[in-house]
């Protein structure tokens, strides 16, 4: 019997049982609401220093779900989830305060503002690659705004999670039920995005046009943190160590499975013989394993996904470009050597749909520019980056680029800088997490204007229409 390191996908709750962690979520935000401000930022403070405490849990269960590198989850999502923590519980106090509003001046004896609710209960809908920090790091901010979170992980990585809602549960620091998991497949998901009050949905482009609907028919908000095709421009003056080992990293991080991880390469031809040299080089010392230490690639966790990898990598093949690496190590064990593309041309799926794997396609271009242009020509829109020495015109060509996020010299790091709005344009996504507005999204803004004297008369626009109201209101807008 061959051995597997996938484990099983997770048991589908019943709707009913679904329908139960969603009320329970509610009766537990109604209570959660009503707590300060500065209460429950303290409380998911502590919340996260519990379950800090136990990481060296945490990195076994994540690993028995995914066989990621250890540095790979301290780096990409334990230090990520600690830095949106930090992030969040630090700035709450004054993006989540009353916000004192303008008002015209013929209204100076009022006073408006806007207050922030929480929206109730807040569906999380994650996917596979990073199992602890998507769903664990928006639980954060959708706590702190108030509200309860319903959980529905992949069914391919449920156990973080559940793992997580233990701990959380187990300090009893959140009323019961506020962090809930609901396990199972996509009617799980779909069912979560019907009963909450939001969702936020992080996954493919197809289920995030399904979840919108399902939201649509609710009236309800939907933020879409959908799938990315990085396009990495390089220009012939870029720093080439930098550079390659940027490839190589933003490449095969996660073995490939990363949103913003980059998906192409458009090379200027000063610098491309190089560039390939030295990727080359780079994957050369890449050591892959089934995860822990002394490891830099893991496996692929979705076990669909390697028939994907591996069709991308046939289709390139079939259509003339030159595959180096690629080959199957462990078919049971999802693991794929990272594969250089070399020769790649606009009409191969490497180039023009989401691979999500270890894949690097690699395309001379004569002018970057000509790159730019060509990359914006899909239907993704989420991250981006430009290679060069030349800042100034790195930062002219930024507004060329269609994505929502760019990288001057950097890339995979939007995510850690918590400050930064986080999402796509086009088919990559609606709605950005993180920032002030990733944190004010999880309420709905409550507009107050109260009008504070004099007490006994009506204001001047009420009834009755004399006619020299007309006269007023040329005067208002005059003087506006
Ligand atoms: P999927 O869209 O297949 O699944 C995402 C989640 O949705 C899973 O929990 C899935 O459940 C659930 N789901 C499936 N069908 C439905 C449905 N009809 N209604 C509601 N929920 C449903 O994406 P993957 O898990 O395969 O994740 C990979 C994708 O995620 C890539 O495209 C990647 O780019 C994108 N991604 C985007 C990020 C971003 O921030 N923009 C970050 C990370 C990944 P189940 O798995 O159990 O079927």
């Amino acid at each position: 019997m061959p051995v597997t390191s996938v484990p099983p996908p997770a048991r589908n709750m019943t709707s009913e049982e679904i329908a139960r962690a969603v009320r329970g979520a509610r009766e537990a935000g109604a209570r959660w609401r009503r707590y300060p401000l500065a209460e429950r930022v303290g409380l998911v403070r502590q919340v996260w220093d519990a379950v800090y405490a136990r990481r060296a849990e945490l990195v076994k269960v994540v690993h028995s779900e995914t066989c990621k590198p250890l540095v790979e989850f301290e780096a990409m999502e334990l230090c990520a989830a600690g830095l949106i923590v930090k992030y969040f519980t630090a700035n709450a106090g004054r993006v989540l305060r009353d916000q004192a509003a303008w008002k015209p001046w013929v209204m100076l004896n009022k006073r408006a503002y806007v207050r922030y609710v929480p929206r109730g209960v807040v569906g999380l809908i994650t996917p596979w690659n990073f199992p602890f920090l998507i769903p664990f790091g928006d639980a954060v901010p959708a706590l702190i705004a108030g509200n309860a979170v319903v959980v529905k992980p992949s069914e391919w990585t449920t156990r973080t999670m559940l793992w997580v809602a233990d701990v959380v549960n187990g300090t009893g620091l959140l009323p019961e039920g506020l962090l809930t998991v609901a396990t199972g497949d996509g009617a799980a998901g779909r069912q979560v995005a019907e009963s909450a009050d939001m969702v936020l949905f992080t996954g493919s482009t197809r289920t995030g046009r399904m979840v919108a609907q399902a939201a649509a028919a609710g009236l309800k908000p939907a933020v879409l943190e959908l799938g990315g095709k990085h396009p990495m421009i390089v220009f012939d003056d870029a720093a080439l160590g930098r550079t390659a080992k940027a490839a190589v990293w933003g490449a095969f991080a996660n073995c490939g499975q990363v949103c913003v991880g980059v998906e192409r390469a458009y090379v200027e031809e000063g610098i491309h013989d190089r560039f390939v040299a030295a990727v080359t080089a780079g994957m050369a010392g890449l050591r892959q394993g089934l995860g822990g230490t002394g490891v830099d690639v893991g496996r692929l966790i979705f076990p669909p996904q390697f028939a994907t990898v591996m069709d991308h990598l046939e289709d390139a093949r079939s259509k003339g470009a030159t595959v180096v690496g690629g080959d199957v190590v462990d078919a049971e064990n999802l693991m794929i050597r990272p594969a250089l593309v070399l020769g790649a041309r606009p009409e191969m799926k490497v180039m023009s749909e989401e691979t999500f794997g270890p894949v690097l396609p690699v395309m001379k271009v004569a002018r970057g520019e000509d790159a730019i242009a060509l990359s914006n020509e899909g239907p993704l829109g989420l991250a981006a980056s430009l290679w060069t020495t030349d800042l100034d015109r790195a930062e002219r060509l930024v507004e060329t680029v269609e994505a929502g996020m760019v990288g001057v010299n950097e890339l995979l790091s939007h995510y850690a800088v918590v400050s930064l709005p986080f999402g796509g344009i086009k088919s990559s996504g609606l709605g950005r997490r993180h920032s002030d507005s990733g944190l004010r999204m999880f309420c709905s803004p409550q507009s107050v204007l109260v009008h504070e004297w004099p007490s006994g008369v009506g204001d001047p626009w009420w009834f009755p229409y004399e006619d020299y109201k007309s006269k007023l209101v040329e005067w208002i807008l005059k003087v506006v």
